[in-house]
C-alpha cells in the first residue's frame, strides 16, 4: 500500500469564514483528523462524515494529549495510506509546534503538506481595526511568545523592549495572559509606560471581547477586564487606533440609539 500523506492546517482564528479555500478542501479530503483545542466546531463539521475525527487537545480529556504520542498516531495513519489532516488553531508554524512535526514526518519518510491559516496575531489586531504596520508609527511588526518553552530560554523582555523602541515596531505577543506582569515589567525598562497596548480575547469569535490600555496599567486592567486565554496582546503606537476605532463604534451606536 502506498503511504497516505500528512497536511498541516492552519484553522485560522476560529471564524469559520477565514478559513482558507485551500484548508476547507483538505478538511473535506481527509480520513482522518486530529483536531487541537482551539479549533471550533463548525470547522470541523466540514470534514467528510466517514472522516475520524479525533480531538488532540484538553477537551479530548483531562490534558492536552502528549505531543510524541500525536506524531505517532500521524506516523502510523499516514503509513496506513490514510489521509491525515492535523487541523490547527492559527497558522500551523507561528507557535503551533508544526515545525517539530513536519521535521518528524519527514524524518520518518512521510510527506507533509502545510497550508496556511491567518494567525490569531494579524486576525486579533485587524478585528478591532489595528493595522500591525503603519509608515508613520510602525516600520515592522514582531510575533513573539509569552510563553517559553519549560526548560528553554526565557524571552529577553528588555532586549526586545530596547528593538521595538529603536527600530518602531509593534510587538504582538501570542500566550502573555499568564505571564502579564513579568512582560510588563520587562518592557518598561525599554519601553515609555505610556506605550498603548490592545488587548483582544477570542478574536474572531462571537464571544471576543478587548480593551486598549497602556503598558503601565497592563496587568491591572487585564485583570480588571478579567481577559483569559486565548488573547493576544498588541504594544505599541498602532494599537491607539483601536481605541479611535471603539469610540468611533460607541459614537454611532449611541446615535443609532438617539435616531
Ligand atoms: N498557531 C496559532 C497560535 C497557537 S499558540 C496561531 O497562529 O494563531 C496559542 C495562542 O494563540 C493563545 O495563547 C493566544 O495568544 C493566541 N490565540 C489563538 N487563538 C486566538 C484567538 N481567537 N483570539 C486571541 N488569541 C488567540
Amino acid at each position: 500500500m502506498s503511504p497516505g500523506r500528512v497536511t498541516l492546517v492552519g484553522a485560522g482564528p476560529g471564524d469559520p469564514d477565514l478559513l482558507t479555500i485551500k484548508a476547507a478542501r483538505a478538511i473535506a479530503q481527509a480520513s482522518l483528523l486530529l483536531v487541537d483545542d482551539l479549533v471550533g466546531d463548525a470547522i470541523v463539521a466540514l470534514a467528510s462524515p466517514g472522516a475520524r475525527i479525533v480531538y488532540v487537545g484538553k477537551r479530548g480529556g483531562c490534558r492536552s494529549t502528549p505531543q510524541a504520542f500525536i506524531e505517532k498516531l500521524m506516523l502510523t495513519a499516514a503509513r496506513d495510506g490514510e489521509t491525515v489532516v492535523r487541523l490547527k488553531g492559527g497558522d500551523p508554524f507561528i507557535f503551533g509546534r508544526g515545525g517539530e512535526e513536519v521535521e518528524h514526518l519527514r524524518a520518518a519518510g512521510i510527506e507533509v503538506d502545510v497550508v496556511n491559516g491567518i494567525t490569531a496575531g494579524l486576525a486579533g489586531a485587524t478585528a478591532i481595526g489595528v493595522p500591525l504596520t503603519h509608515r508613520d508609527h510602525a516600520q515592522g511588526v514582531v510575533f513573539i511568545t509569552g510563553h517559553a518553552k519549560r526548560g528553554g530560554t526565557p524571552t529577553d523582555w528588555r532586549a526586545l523592549a530596547a528593538t521595538a523602541r529603536d527600530a518602531h515596531l509593534t510587538l504582538v505577543i501570542y500566550m502573555g495572559v499568564a505571564g502579564v506582569q513579568q512582560l510588563q515589567d520587562g518592557l518598561l525598562t525599554g519601553l515609555p509606560a505610556h506605550t498603548a497596548v490592545a488587548v483582544v480575547q477570542n478574536a474572531s469569535l462571537p464571544d471576543q471581547r478587548s480593551c486598549v490600555t497602556e503598558l503601565g496599567q497592563l496587568s491591572a486592567t487585564m485583570a480588571r477586564e478579567q481577559i483569559a486565554s486565548p488573547a493576544i496582546l498588541v504594544v505599541g503606537e498602532v494599537a491607539r487606533s483601536a481605541a479611535l476605532a471603539q469610540s468611533m463604534r460607541e459614537q454611532a451606536a449611541a446615535m443609532s440609539v438617539s435616531a
